[in-house]
């Protein structure tokens, strides 16, 4: 790898939390290995509360004027309502005193590799005479469907619960499939403002980068690239070694916001048989209501299977009391996870997850068929995709009051695992894995479209 000044240098400004952050430092890292050096700038913190050890990427902390930390837990609608312009007017003013100090003037930067749902950042970056790429952490898909109803093509009728104008790759699209922002909009003011603000200067970027990769997307991927500025499709940003279960234990720079119980959860799996657990995680920000919570610890206990599930702190209280011991040796519960490495142990073959973009991409990069339970924002799309576009999951249906049953729980697991009914998608799920994995080879769609990128940015403007 060529280190050193002479070397181009990116600067790269996440929207900080944990599913934006992971993807935006893994692609930095990802750049790094193509002769890039990269300063990485996260709002709002000290790099050691954040628990991130980025090896050799410069971890740059800019103030947002508060004291707050991290945006973590059950309030994330509301704080990011009222935050994210109080958010913007001190992050614009950080931003430009860092472009401003004699430490960036020692360094200057060929490009800023920017949050999508912060495009103002592109606005400072361009008065700094620094190039802009868009950085994207949702699927192009979604991306598209935000880009329509901000142009009125595609109309939503939050109180008829309906949806017109989609066009015919979208046609498989029902109301209750549409991003929570869109199809409850009023509910979200803020956040749907957000998400429609990313097409205010996006025409101003020299590059859209999407985490996901071509083959997985290609009909959206071709509409897009039609008619926006570059498209360059680059992920899945994950490490190159976890696309290899034989390396899954190996060594990688951490990226949580969270202390992963590590050793606590591969011992526990390393004790298990091949695919003989379940994986079960909500994300960091959804929150489930107490009896909702009930209902999956009675369907877990229920399963033919084992299971490892992730309550985070804050849900833990939610838990039936003495759950733990009830399932002990069967079950097994932690705050929070090294992701990666569970998802490529090969005890794991199922995940019900929220689908939050990042571990949807991770388990289809992993080969790990999932059971669909989305809370919110992006995930009932990308919760469509991976049934009925990607075939890659079944979904966990809610009975009459929205709520999901231990039985239906049990149900959608032993189907993914045990049942011959879930043999075309396991094997759709491998399928998947390997054209990640195809994407990123040298050659691969993914691959190409970074090498592009960074011989792009050696060019001066
Ligand atoms: N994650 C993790 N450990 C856990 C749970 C999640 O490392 O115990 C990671 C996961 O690998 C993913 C991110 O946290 O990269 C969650 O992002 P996602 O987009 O899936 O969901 P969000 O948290 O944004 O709802």
């Amino acid at each position: 790898m060529m280190e050193g000044r002479g070397n181009r240098h990116a600067l790269v400004l996440p929207y900080p939390i944990q599913g934006h952050i992971n993807p935006m430092l893994q692609f930095s890292k990802r750049l790094e290995s193509h002769g890039l050096r990269i300063t990485f700038l996260v709002p709002n913190s000290d790099p050691s509360s954040l628990g991130i050890d980025a090896g050799s990427i410069k971890i740059k902390p800019i103030s947002d004027g508060s004291d707050t930390d991290v945006v973590t837990g059950d309030d994330l609608g509301t704080s990011i309502n009222a935050g994210m312009r109080r958010f913007e007017i001190k992050v614009r003013e950080s931003l430009r005193g860092f472009l401003e100090s004699d430490e960036y003037h020692d360094d200057p930067a060929d490009v800023m590799i920017y949050d999508s749902i912060i495009s103002w950042a592109l606005d400072v970056s361009l008065e700094f005479g620094i190039r802009g790429a868009m950085f994207f952490t949702q699927p192009c898909f979604v991306t598209a469907v935000y880009y329509l109803v901000g142009q009125g093509v595609v109309r939503v009728d939050e109180k008829g619960r309906s949806v017109e104008g989609l066009p015919p790759l979208m046609s498989m699209l029902e109301f209750r499939d549409l991003p929570s922002f869109v199809a409850q909009g009023e509910a979200y003011p803020g956040l749907t403002r957000i998400f429609f603000e990313q097409f205010s200067n996006f025409r101003e970027a020299k590059w859209l980068l999407f985490n996901t990769f071509f083959e997985l997307e290609e009909e959206v991927v071709n509409w897009v690239a039609n008619q926006w500025p570059l498209i360059l499709t680059i992920g899945p940003t994950i490490p190159s070694l976890y696309l290899d279960k034989r390396l899954a234990n190996d060594k990688d720079y951490s990226l949580s916001l969270a202390k992963p119980e590590t050793e606590t959860c591969i011992n526990w799996l390393d004790s298990k048989d091949p695919d003989s657990v379940a994986y079960v995680s909500f994300g960091s920000l959804a929150s489930l209501g107490e009896d909702q919570m009930v209902e999956i610890a009675r369907g877990l206990k229920r399963i033919k299977k084992n299971f490892l599930w992730i309550v985070r702190e804050s849900e833990e209280k939610k838990l039936p009391q003495g759950f733990a011991d009830e399932v002990s040796g069967k079950g097994l519960m932690v705050r929070w996870c090294p992701q990666l490495q569970v998802l490529a142990h090969q005890a794991v073959s199922c995940f019900l997850t929220h689908c939050g973009w990042n571990s949807t991409l991770e388990a289809l990069s992993l080969g790990v068929p999932m059971v669909v339970m989305p809370q919110w924002t992006d995930q009932p799309t990308n919760a469509k995709l991976i049934v009925d576009v990607w075939g890659a999951g079944v979904r966990i249906k809610a009975d009459g009051t929205g709520m999901v049953t231990a039985e239906e729980v049990e149900m959608c697991i032993n189907d993914i695992m045990v049942e011959e009914k879930g043999k075309a998608i396991r094997e759709k799920s491998s399928r998947w894995k390997e054209l990640a994995r195809m994407a990123l080879e040298g050659g691969g769609s993914s691959d190409l479209n970074i090498q592009k990128f960074v011989s792009d940015i050696s060019l001066r403007a």
